[in-house]
């Protein structure tokens, strides 16, 4: 009797929190016995372990990476009327959180080979834009921007960058330099499917300037700490103990988990090109870059992408799509003056992506079975060449 094979799923919660159960419960309780639920001494820990993890002088933490990035552009003084430039290609809070304010998102496309914002893009789509305060570029699916060339520009057009760095935690850019580390600002998501992921929501603001720093801290509690008069209006995103607790625990385990994505990444980049399929798989920018692997995501022909998801699913291979479509083609943001035409790699990228599973859970014995499955359907497709029956799939 053959055995039903177990689903090859995009994450494993469960087990890395088997693995770490014992040490997860004993925070828990040291935050029940310590009887503070709401910032205080264990979040003030972990804020301060977590700058250190993104070589930062400061960390704030708030209640998610979506209020992370609200309270960084508000730290910034952004309001209705201001312009803030992002990719068209991201999750949706990255826009979001620019609309959430009155303020306007301005998209730039995306280079096709990393996902992220193309600094030539960014350049021609920010000039001649005065009311223009700030640049939101995205670490995508665990790899650094092209932080060095998006400095320069900021530099010259005297605005700030605020990294969204939800996807990016422990990336390394082309200059080995940490995610997160270069901007004014930079905010982390500790969304539960993240790399480091809390038990509910979280999320933290990172920084070197302790103006700023004092501003966010004071904006995370409506303006105002300590019984001071409100000169400011801020929200209510505090930071839950027991998550800071969770999330201290989960930190030490990062690096582990890290390696483990890697390694699943390399050996996926290392099979899949000696099959000689039509797979591009995700680029490094340079030598010394780190990639986190948050999302491993391939590119295949727009026509192969829907049947091979299918033939994946079919053989329980758990796959999933970031993201499809563009932020300018959300409804939402229809009445900004966009055309479709501006975005060809993000629209491209909508259409090719296909994100496979890379969690460090995954067993040898899966991502084995994940290359099998990739390779079989790539050779009945007939590779670049796809059968008559795949052809007239739409993509
Ligand atoms: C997850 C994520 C966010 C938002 O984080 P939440 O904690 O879910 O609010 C923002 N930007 C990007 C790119 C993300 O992936």
């Amino acid at each position: 009797m053959t055995r039903e094979r177990s689903e090859t799923r995009r994450l494993d919660l469960g087990a890395q929190h088997a693995e770490i159960r014992a040490e997860i419960t004993q925070a828990i309780e040291r935050v029940i016995d310590g009887g503070c639920f709401l910032l205080g001494p264990e979040v003030e820990a972990f804020e301060r372990e977590f700058a250190a993890y993104c070589d930062r002088q400061f960390a704030v933490g708030c209640a998610s990476g979506s209020d992370a990035l609200l309270l960084a552009l508000l730290a910034l003084g952004i309001a209705p009327g201001d312009e803030v430039l992002c990719p068209a290609y991201s999750f949706f809070a990255t826009a979001g959180s620019i609309a959430r304010l009155g303020a306007k998102p301005v998209f730039a496309d995306i280079d096709p080979a990393t996902f992220n914002l193309d600094p030539d893009q960014t350049r021609r789509v920010a000039a001649d834009r005065p009311r223009l305060r700030a640049i939101l570029p995205v670490h995508l699916f665990g790899q650094v921007a092209d932080m060095e060339a998006l400095t320069d520009l900021a530099e010259e057009l005297g605005v700030p960058i605020v990294e969204d760095a939800a996807q990016s935690i422990g990336a390394d850019d082309a200059q080995g330099r940490r995610a997160g580390s270069r901007g004014s600002l930079a905010c982390f998501s500790f969304y539960p499917s993240k790399n480091l992921g809390a038990l509910g929501d979280a999320g933290m603001v990172v920084t070197d300037d302790a103006e700023l720093a004092e501003k966010l801290r004071r904006l995370r509690v409506h303006g105002a700490t300590r019984g001071e008069p409100h000169r400011e209006v801020g929200i209510g995103s505090r930071l839950d103990a027991v998550q800071a607790a969770v999330l201290r625990v989960k930190l030490r385990h990062l690096e582990r988990w890290t390696k483990s994505r890697r390694e699943h990444a390399a050996l996926y980049d290392r099979r899949f090109s000696a099959a000689g399929i039509p797979l591009r798989t995700p680029r490094p920018t340079a030598p010394c870059a780190r990639h986190v692997y948050h999302q491993y995501v391939a590119r295949v022909p727009a026509e192969l992408r829907d049947p091979l998801r299918t033939h994946l699913d079919e053989h329980k291979v758990e796959t999933a799509v970031y993201y499809s479509r563009g932020l300018h083609e959300e409804p939402c943001f229809a009445q900004l003056d966009h055309r479709s035409r501006d975005f060809p790699h993000t629209e491209a990228a909508t259409r090719e992506c296909v994100a496979l599973p890379v969690h460090a859970e995954l067993e040898p014995a899966q991502i084995e079975h994940v290359i099998d499955s990739v390779t079989a359907f790539f050779s009945s497709a007939g590779g670049a060449d796809p059968a008559p029956g795949r052809s007239s799939a739409e993509g």
